[in-house]
């Protein structure tokens, strides 16, 4: 014996993600393709066992459990998805959980048993909004049919309807083939056959272009039963000709499907009389029907089977089939094969003269017969419901959907017309307070105007007047200052002006204000200080203008003075242009008295 040891196999972090995109692709091939399901499922699980990772392995185990569930032994793959339901409960993994019971509840439906299928994964129902689709479609499908086969097909129908709401949203046309197919088999059990063939021609459509082959026998075994029940022998007969060279090993359907599969074929050829082959057929589907535990196969089996022997006059053998099938009948909910079968005792009996059996069965008929149309019309009219209900639902959905991207549209152009403005108002305020700025300021020294000086000076005077305090205006005019601009050029000059206004700014507080009046003409105004300590304010700035250098070429410009002329409110004037009159008087006589000097206004 040889050991593999395959390095490929060390558990990595990409590795686990590879085994989980596996189980994945694997449970959602599992209806169009379980060969291809069951190979995936079986790589996963070695590659988890290998990096020691159980709840993938688990996640495969189950997969593979719905295999063996299908097409093998049911016994070990109950049992088996018994023993991972606890172990993904102890893990509080719901998904994993979930699939567990699928596996469980479709043993349980085939088995006849559609209200413990029921108890099994109706739990699950208040998540399914939440879960994935591909899970929400096979808890949906199966809780549709444990419905319908207990007998509730108001809720059934429901059930089955958001199946195909899930089969949509996975954009999957296995899962939407099955459901259709479903929905039409539900239909033709309740005895609307007109809307059962109309799902199961699509389901047939689907089939067909997109090549799926695993589920086909299954399809056009249902739609091959509703042409029978309405008569359509021909169609039904043309509907189950080309599958009929399958080959269960290459199509690889479920031993049940096959078995129904066969079932139907026999009964179209019984109504050709074709009797070798239909009894052929029915001799294998009995034998797998048996195999796959599925009493609704068995019991379809057991029908064909009588419908055979009576044909070729076999009455006795006829009546015992049917009577097989009849032992069935109170595990079956749905009135499709009481009706069938009783009509077929009564006739077997009245045939072999047993007349009150004859009558007891065509009693027996007459009441399912009259429940049944009654369930015929009411599944019609459930189907229109439904169908309106989910249009709404779907409208509504749009609509609100539409509503809630409108508002987000409007909400996000408002927020960036918003925006927009923002930056706007940002612009037009600085643009604002630029050009109010340009407006009072003289663009060479950056000190206020002659402007904002005549603005300004009455608002200042104003509140010198009401908190009973001096304000002082200084004129101030460079002496000889056309010789600068004569000996140094123009820009020296400006140079001149701008080093004053520095040094203006500089020896003024927050309260004052400094403005170029003229050419090289300056007004300083200073609130809350007299003439006296005004005086000594613009004696140090003559100071130090005296002292300033200015470097023109290789040579230093120096010695600059200025003279002023101080006036003070209230004293030597009560209004702005009275002061500034005054000092203006004042400088006047500063430079009449030799300039380089500072003059206090005359008294008002
Ligand atoms: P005074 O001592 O009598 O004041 O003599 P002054 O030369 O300073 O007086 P005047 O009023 O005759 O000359 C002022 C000069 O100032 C004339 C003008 O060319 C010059 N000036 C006016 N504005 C500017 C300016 O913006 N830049 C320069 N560089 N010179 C200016
Ligand atoms: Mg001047
Ligand atoms: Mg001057």
């Amino acid at each position: 014996m040889t050991r593999e040891t395959n390095v490929s196999l060390v558990p990595s972090p990409q590795a686990a993600e590879d085994v989980a995109a596996l189980n994945e692709r694997a449970w959602l091939l599992q209806y169009g393709n379980p060969l291809e399901a069951r190979a995936l499922a079986k790589r996963a699980l070695d590659l988890s066992r290998a990096g020691g990772d159980e709840r993938s392995a688990a996640y495969a185990r189950i997969t593979l459990a719905c295999y063996e569930m299908r097409h093998g032994d049911r016994d070990v793959a109950d049992q088996e998805a018994h023993e991972i339901r606890q172990y993904f409960a102890d893990q509080h993994d719901l998904r994993g959980q979930m699939r567990a019971s699928f596996c469980l509840a479709a043993r349980l439906i085939r088995n006849g048993q559609p209200e413990l299928a029921y108890a099994e994964i109706i739990g699950y129902l208040p998540e399914l909004d939440r879960a994935d689709p591909v899970d929400a479609f096979s808890m949906y499908n199966s809780l549709g049919i444990c419905c319908c086969e207990s007998g509730m097909m108001d809720d059934g129908m429901r059930h089955l309807y958001r199946a195909l709401g899930s089969a949509r949203e996975l954009g999957c046309n296995d899962h939407l083939t099955l459901i259709l197919s479903n929905l039409g088999a539900t239909q033709h059990d309740a005895g609307n056959y007109e809307d059962a063939i109309r799902f199961l021609v699509e389901a047939y459509e689907r089939l067909v272009t997109a090549g799926v082959e695993s589920l086909a026998p299954l399809v056009a075994s249902n739609l091959a039963m509703c042409q029978l029940a309405i008569g359509a022998h021909q169609a039904a007969y043309d509907t189950i000709q080309p599958h009929m060279s399958m080959d269960d090993e290459s199509v690889h359907i479920g031993t049940a499907d096959s078995a129904f599969f066969k079932a139907i074929a026999a009964h179209t050829y019984t109504v050709r009389q074709e009797w070798d082959v239909a009894r052929k057929l029915i001799e294998q589907a009995l034998e797998g029907a048996e195999r796959s535990g599925d009493i609704r196969v068995e019991t379809h089996c057991h029908w064909v089977h009588g419908l055979i022997e009576r044909g070729e006059g076999h009455l006795g053998e006829s009546l015992a089939a049917l009577q097989r099938a009849a032992k069935n009948l109170p595990r079956l909910k749905d009135p499709y094969y009481p009706v069938q079968i009783y009509r077929e005792l009564s006739r077997a009996h009245a045939e072999l003269a047993q007349w009150r059996e004859a009558y007891e069965c065509l009693e027996e008929f007459q009441d399912i017969f009259q429940r049944s149309q009654g369930s015929a019309a009411r599944a019609r009219t459930q189907i229109l419901q439904i169908q309106n209900e989910l249009d709404d639902a779907e409208r509504e959905r749009d609509f609100a959907l539409m509503k809630q991207a409108e508002a987000e549209r409007a909400r996000s152009e408002l927020e960036s017309l918003n925006h927009e403005l923002a930056i706007k108002v940002d612009e037009i305020q600085r643009l604002q307070t630029k050009l109010r700025d340009q407006a009072i300021r003289d663009p060479l020294t950056d000190l206020y105007n002659r402007r904002y000086l005549q603005e300004e000076l009455g608002n200042e005077i104003r509140l010198a007047e009401r908190r009973y305090y001096p304000v002082t205006v200084v004129l101030i005019d460079i002496d000889h200052f056309k010789q600068v601009n004569d000996r140094y050029g123009h820009p020296v000059g400006d140079r001149v002006l701008v080093e004053l206004a520095e040094l203006m700014r500089g020896n003024i507080r927050g309260s004052d204000f400094a403005c170029r009046y003229g050419g090289e003409e300056f007004c300083l105004v200073l609130s809350d200080i007299g003439v006296d300590r005004a005086t000594q304010r613009i004696q140090d700035l003559l100071d130090r203008f005296h002292a300033l250098v200015v470097n023109v070429g290789g040579k230093k410009l120096k010695n600059l003075t200025f003279s002023a002329g101080v006036a003070e409110y209230p004293r030597h004037g009560r209004s702005g242009e009275a002061l500034l009159k005054a000092a203006d008087v004042a400088l006047y006589n500063a430079k009449a008295a030799g300039r380089d000097r500072i003059f206090e206004a005359e008294e008002a």
